[in-house]
């Protein structure tokens, strides 16, 4: 019973007197253990390196010198094995010092069989246990890296909510699209140590790009073309049509220019696909796992805000938009126009305004009918569109009339321009059914600064009532307030150059 409860047990004996090894030998042997005798401690060390024996049995020399150098070597590779030191009667100091040095037990020659055997049993019971109490405090160790890397993990997660959660709240208090990409660039550049951030957004197509400092404006330059390039449907359609659609809104690693490393997500709201996200590592840094879960965290919300900007600036433009012409209405004007009188005001600049009519507009509704009347005021708001600067901004007052803001304008410029307006129009060839009919519109032209202007209403009643002082001076004309006599000698020149007919001007 004992043999087979020990026979697996491997024991090595050292000894290099051969009479003393082979008795040793024979002696564990016959306790049941698995034996080897080597006579070299070069040996021994080779074999405990493999870690073939749990027991070493080993005859100390003289003085036990040798044998506390053989410890210490033993203890540097780390051996595990239980050893058991077999000698003469050294002296308690010289028998603690190679306890101390990591032998389980010194029995004094000769020894006893019991002795040796209970030595070998307890040696190894002890070594049993030790191995035990390593092997827990290894998965201990094990544990404890886990838990603290998983400690580490929630403390990303809980940062990151932290950010999203602000993200969130920044996206509902503004309407404002360029506000969002900014404060979203700001945020991810930082903390997922991103150079560049581009963003593009098919419908209506635009894109943005947020870099860190250190980045120059050409790099800029070229990631904003590139992502305009993607928007025109050519590399991104290529590409999609090659993935699955599930694929396709997946974040995608790609190597565009060695080494920058990008990552590029899908912007979506619900299954569409609106537009994208790249994110640029100058230094190919690449972004883990827990980085690209993060960003598809925050694009959700971020399509979201963006879609909901664009529909509300939408909403915001039809509600400045006249659905007839297409042209700004009436509380457009009055925005626009309060906005840029203020400015005139602040810069001491010029600021004019054309009050415009439709001549005898009634007649053509009675002749012709509402729909036909519709059709050509759709006409005559286009001339205006055409005549005018894109500095300068038309918009439908209100029925037939129209008024132009001139900004940074003064009354010569302004008076030349309404009459181009007023030209185009006179000339303009208006059909009803298969006839030519003829319209012509009649303008007045205020400019500030005037000392008799003092409020935006002021600015808006002078300009009416020069309009309808070209009314009642015959229509098809157009009339400014005189402006300082300065500019009465160029105002007298003005009107030699043009038709009689058509234009009056002082
Ligand atoms: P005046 O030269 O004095 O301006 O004469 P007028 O006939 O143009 O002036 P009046 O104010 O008497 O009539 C304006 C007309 O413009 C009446 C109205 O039916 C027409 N009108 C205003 N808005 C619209 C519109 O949206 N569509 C059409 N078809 N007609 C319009
Ligand atoms: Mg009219
Ligand atoms: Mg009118």
């Amino acid at each position: 019973m004992r043999a087979t409860t020990t026979d697996s047990i491997r024991v090595l004996v050292l000894s290099a007197d051969e009479d003393l090894r082979r008795a040793l030998h024979l002696r564990t042997a016959r306790a049941g253990y698995a034996v080897e005798a080597v006579a070299t401690e070069d040996e021994l060390l080779s074999q405990v390196t493999r870690r073939s024996a749990e027991a070493v049995l080993c005859h100390v020399q003289e003085q036990g010198d040798g044998t506390l150098a053989l410890l210490h070597r033993l203890r540097e590779r780390q051996c595990d094995a239980c050893l058991v030191l077999i000698g003469p009667d050294l002296g308690a100091e010289r028998t603690a010092a190679l306890l101390r040095a990591g032998a389980f037990d010194y029995l004094t020659s000769p020894v006893k069989t019991g002795r040796l055997k209970d030595a070998l049993r307890q040696g190894l019971e002890v070594r049993r246990s030790f191995i035990q109490v390593r092997e827990l405090s290894d998965k201990l160790k094990t544990a404890n890296q886990d838990l603290s890397h998983e400690r580490d993990g929630l403390q990303r997660w809980n940062h990151n909510l932290v950010l999203l959660n602000e993200l969130s709240q920044a996206f509902a208090g503004t309407l404002d699209a360029d506000e969002i990409v900014q404060m979203v660039g700001d945020r991810l550049t930082k903390i997922l140590n991103v150079d560049v951030l581009g963003l593009l957004w098919f419908q209506p197509r635009r894109v943005w790009v947020h870099a860190s400092g250190s980045i120059d404006e050409g790099l800029v330059e070229q990631v904003r073309q590139a992502l305009l390039a993607e928007g025109d449907g050519l590399g991104t359609e290529r590409r999609r049509k090659k993935q699955s659609a599930g694929a396709s809104e997946q974040p995608v690693h790609r190597l565009l220019v060695w080494p920058v490393e990008t990552l590029e997500v899908p912007l979506m709201v619900a299954k569409e696909r609106m537009g994208l996200i790249r994110l640029q590592r100058m230094q190919g840094e690449p972004f883990d796992a827990y980085q690209v879960e993060l960003i598809k965290a925050v694009v959700t919300s971020l399509s979201l805000a963006i879609r909901n900007a664009h529909t509300h600036s939408q909403v915001q433009n039809l509600a400045m938009t006249d659905g007839l012409t297409n042209l700004l209405n009436r509380r457009a004007f009055s925005n626009i126009l309060a906005r840029e009188f203020k400015e005139a005001e602040r810069y001491r600049t010029p600021l004019c305004l054309i009050m415009a009519d439709v001549d005898h507009f009634k007649r053509i509704n009675d002749r012709f009918g509402h729909p036909v009347g519709d059709r050509l005021l759709k006409e005559v708001a286009a001339l205006f569109g055409q005549a005018v600067r894109s500095v300068d901004v038309v918009t439908r007052f209100g029925g037939e009339e129209f008024a132009v803001i001139l900004p940074r304008t003064d009354a010569m410029q302004a008076l030349v321009l309404a009459n181009r307006i007023r030209e185009a129009i006179e000339r303009h060839v208006f059909t009803v059914n298969g006839s030519r009919i003829g319209l012509t519109v009649s303008m007045g032209v205020a400019q500030i600064p005037d000392p008799q202007v003092g409020t935006m209403d002021e600015f808006v009643a002078m300009s009416d009532a020069l309009l309808y002082q070209a009314k009642s001076s015959g229509r098809n004309r157009v009339e400014a307030a005189r402006p300082a006599a300065a500019l009465v000698a160029d105002a007298a020149l003005c009107a030699q150059s043009a038709p009689a007919s058509t234009a009056n001007v002082w």
